[in-house]
């Protein structure tokens, strides 16, 4: 959470700040195949070999861009079940890890098991916030806990080969095993929740 913002005004912990944009970077083809960075340092690639993008950090600096989220708190978030509004951990109970999701159980039966998340979990006393201020839940969402939720890969942008330089052409899922993931640049860790019950928060609706 950024210093001296208390929880009714918070601007959340995943949310990117107008100071805060994708670092410059040049993408070159991999000797190896797919892409790779042309200054690459060691740092840009994940423990699958996932070549991540880059993104300054400056929370707190400039406007809150609610539409953007920071890639470097969203994976961290993601990865160490944290809440994406205050960065505390994530609420967890017997039946599972909270999630906020858009309302979406139309889209399938069973809906959301098996679904793929962007967005890291909340915490029981920021779950009201999310619903307000994500834009991504405007429209309906339903509180969920999941029993498993197990990271199954990223979300980024797939390239393919072109002269001079790859191109990136689509936004993609994948998970590290694809031959594609060499293809994707990542910016934001998946997980995939399972076991899922839906519970009644009483969220109030967004304005
Ligand atoms: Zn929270």
């Amino acid at each position: 959470m950024v210093e001296g913002i208390t929880r009714s005004n918070a601007v959340p912990y995943i949310t990117a700040w107008s100071a805060e944009q994708y670092a410059r970077y040049e993408v070159v083809a991999h000797p190896a195949g797919g892409i790779a960075y042309l200054d690459e340092a060691p740092h840009d690639r994940d423990a699958d070999g996932i070549l991540w993008a880059r993104m300054t950090l400056g929370p707190g600096r400039g406007r809150p861009d609610f539409g953007r989220v920071h890639l470097g708190r969203q994976r961290r978030a993601m990865r160490a079940l944290l809440c994406q509004v205050c960065g505390e951990p994530a609420d967890r109970a017997e039946d599972g890890a909270l999630w906020l999701l858009k309302d979406d159980r139309t889209d399938w039966p069973g809906w959301p098991e098996g679904m793929a998340a962007t967005h890291p979990p909340v915490c029981l006393g920021c779950a009201d916030i999310a619903a307000r201020r994500c834009p991504h839940l405007r429209g309906g969402c339903v509180a969920v806990r999941a029993r498993e939720f197990g990271t199954c890969g990223v979300y980024g942008s797939l390239y393919r080969p072109g002269r001079p330089a790859p191109t990136a052409v689509t936004d993609v899922i994948t998970t590290p095993q694809e031959p594609r993931a060499r293809w994707v640049l990542a910016t934001q860790l998946v997980r995939v929740l399972r076991d899922c019950s839906f519970v009644d928060l009483r969220l109030s609706r967004a304005a």
